[in-house]
């Protein structure tokens, strides 16, 4: 399994916007999805999983959306939870954002398909099992555990720590490393807390608990303003299962 972390600008640090994508045809978020690679490559992202509304998440979804119509003979397939998906209709494709494309869809050749996840219950997409899984944020949000059957991945973004979630991690099948957020420095542990995210601290805490599972964690969604700090944090800690190449 190929995971790319999606950097929407390589002079900017940390990630302003999130989207990961495996083996160039599964989307997590789309925060950066519309502007990772060249329209015809984007086509080959079949299914694009969102953990939530927030718009650092789907920024890119109306642009991808717009750049791949009719590039394949199907079109893509928007994965969220319900309160997501009545997000981003009323609040993006509501025909003063964006076109309604759901609407235009029904009377031309389909932008995209929806598909409505539910916390705890796995969707298979192609070679693919999506399990979402809910966690703790300030909206509906989910974390996704992505299997293609030799190995898997966990994404956790958007949450105040979820212990309970890290122990099911720490044994789910086949998981060979989890992307973790790292919003913020340790001193932003105020508005880490009121606005549901993770600290350095918090993150390395996590890093410790699966590291005695032998798992490797990639910090995400890393505040751009904070990057340096974080990424200071986290270098010092000197744990060997926190991976900060992509930083
Ligand atoms: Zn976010
Ligand atoms: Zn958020």
């Amino acid at each position: 399994m190929r995971v790319h972390v999606c950097r929407p600008a390589a002079d900017c640090p940390g990630h302003p916007t999130t989207t990961l994508v495996v083996d160039g045809e599964l989307a997590i978020d789309a925060g950066a999805l519309g502007w990772f690679a060249p329209p015809p490559e984007q086509a080959r992202v079949r299914h694009v999983l969102l953990t939530h509304a927030h718009i650092d998440h789907v920024a890119g979804l109306p642009i991808f959306i717009d750049n791949v119509y009719q590039l394949s003979d199907e079109p893509p397939t928007v994965l969220g939870t319900p309160a997501t998906l009545a997000a981003l209709q009323s609040h993006v494709f509501n025909d003063t954002l964006m076109p309604d494309f759901v609407e235009l869809g029904r009377r031309m050749a389909p932008f995209f398909r929806t598909h409505s996840l539910t916390p705890g219950t796995a969707v298979t997409l192609g070679r693919y099992t999506a399990t979402p899984h809910a966690v703790d944020h300030t909206v509906p949000t989910v974390a996704f555990t992505i299997d293609d059957g030799t190995d898997a991945i966990a994404v956790v973004t958007d949450t105040a720590p979820v212990p309970a979630l890290i122990e099911t991690l720490a044994s789910w099948p086949r998981v060979v490393a989890v992307y973790l957020e790292a919003s913020f420095p340790t001193r932003m542990a105020d508005l880490a807390v009121t606005t549901k995210h993770h600290t350095a601290t918090d993150f390395l805490a996590v890093a410790e608990r699966l590291a005695a599972a032998g798992l490797p964690v990639v910090p995400i969604h890393v505040k751009p303003r904070y990057a340096a700090e974080v990424l200071a944090e986290l270098r010092a800690a000197r744990r060997g299962n926190v991976m900060l190449d992509g930083l």
